[in-house]
């Protein structure tokens, strides 16, 4: 199985006001050092890749020069084939960047939009404004990205039903091939959430997050895209296969900070601190801060935990050649109980059952289905 490989970049200009993500205000020495340290990693690289994703934080807040160096470094790694990702901000996404990614084999990008509305985006704590988020999908459509992703987020209190129903209207109307959509979550020390515990914010009411997500469903699958994950929605051959290999449950290659590899059942999770990252890649000391071997019946829990996650579900055929496991067996006990809850429900083929997969309810309540599973 060829893996995929993520590289994570920790900068962002400003933190957002919800983000809970490793990430830290950018600051050019450190990232100059940061880049140098990943390139040594990337140069002694032995495996190849069927994608590459390098996300944040902001990849595209690095300024030209080392985005060049950092893109160069992978050069040996980028085939014809290759799903090559990159994840950008609007407010970093000028025409030099856009061209650099495009000259260096990025055939994918990943816009985070979040948006199209000034006072949600102030609201959020984001630093663009929606004519920022127009202009930098316009402009990368236009110089020449075929593959373009947008992140939206919905559920930020006070947006109303009618809001986000015109978040997705001007989705739609834009030169894209795939769109993410998550719900605003309150984490933990994240300014929002103790502006939440202090009173100040009034989040909005579950059954109102739960009708948005399933109007984003049903507008988005009736203007082409295809719901394929439960945040992901995508045009026909346009899935990303980068998250798809995650659902499978399949290996990859973590390099920066808190950056996760998996294989043959090991997961490995890297340090989370920049300046102690670049000091033990430089001099050759581990960078792990956890380990774990999972059990052959463990690793097929997981198998089963995020594949379900896919609109296709889990084929008995498919995780039985993956996991070794019979999922019927395995999973006797979660499979009676989340279809009493009507949570998930067999898929059948001629009348046949073959697997299973998440009814709508289900996907609203994705995660305690995982749980169970597990
Ligand atoms: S741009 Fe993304 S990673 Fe950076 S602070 Fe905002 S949400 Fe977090």
């Amino acid at each position: 199985m060829v893996p995929s490989l993520y590289i994570h970049i920790p900068f962002c200009r400003k933190k957002c006001l919800y983000c809970d993500f490793c990430s830290v205000t950018y600051n050019e020495s450190l990232a100059a050092d940061y880049v140098n340290v990943l390139c040594s990693q990337i140069n002694g690289l032995q495996e190849s890749f069927s994608t590459i994703y390098i996300g944040g934080g902001t990849p595209t807040v690095l300024g030209n020069n080392l985005l060049v160096q950092l893109l160069k470094s992978l050069k040996k790694l980028v085939f014809a084939d290759t799903e090559f990702t990159v994840e950008a901000n609007p407010e970093s996404l000028n025409e030099k960047a856009i061209d650099i990614l495009l000259n260096t084999g990025v055939n994918r990008l990943s816009i985070g939009v979040q948006s199209f509305n000034d006072d949600t985006l102030k609201k959020l704590g984001r630093i663009h404004n929606a004519q920022t988020a127009y202009e930098a999908v316009t402009k990368a459509s236009k110089r020449g990205f075929k593959n373009i992703s947008i992140d939206l987020m919905f559920g930020a209190w006070d947006e109303t039903i009618e809001d986000w129903e015109e978040e997705l209207k001007k989705a739609v109307s834009l030169p894209v091939q795939h769109i993410s959509t998550y719900s605003l979550t309150y984490e933990k020390n994240t300014p929002l959430c103790m502006r939440k515990e202090k009173g100040q914010i009034q989040p909005l009411e579950n059954e109102t997050i739960a009708e948005m997500y399933e109007h984003a469903i049903d507008y988005l699958e009736d203007n082409g895209f295809k719901h394929y994950e439960i945040s992901n929605f995508a045009k026909e051959g346009f899935s990303c296969r980068h998250n798809l290999n995650y659902w499978e449950n399949s290996p990859y290659r973590g390099l920066g900070i808190s950056a996760v590899s998996y294989s043959e059942g090991i997961r490995k999770e890297n340090i989370t601190d920049t300046l102690e990252y670049i000091k033990r890649v430089r001099s050759g000391e581990d960078i792990i801060q956890f380990q774990e071997k999972l059990s052959n019946d463990r690793r097929a829990k997981e198998t089963a935990a995020v594949k379900i996650r896919t609109k296709k579900g889990i084929d008995f055929a498919w995780f039985k050649k993956k996991t070794g496991f019979d999922f019927l067996v395995l999973e006797h006990e979660p499979i009676a109980s989340l279809r009493e809850k009507e949570l998930i429900d067999y898929t059948r083929i001629d009348g046949t059952i073959k697997g299973v997969s998440l009814t709508k309810k289900g996907f609203l309540f994705c995660d305690s289905v995982s749980s169970e599973l597990l």
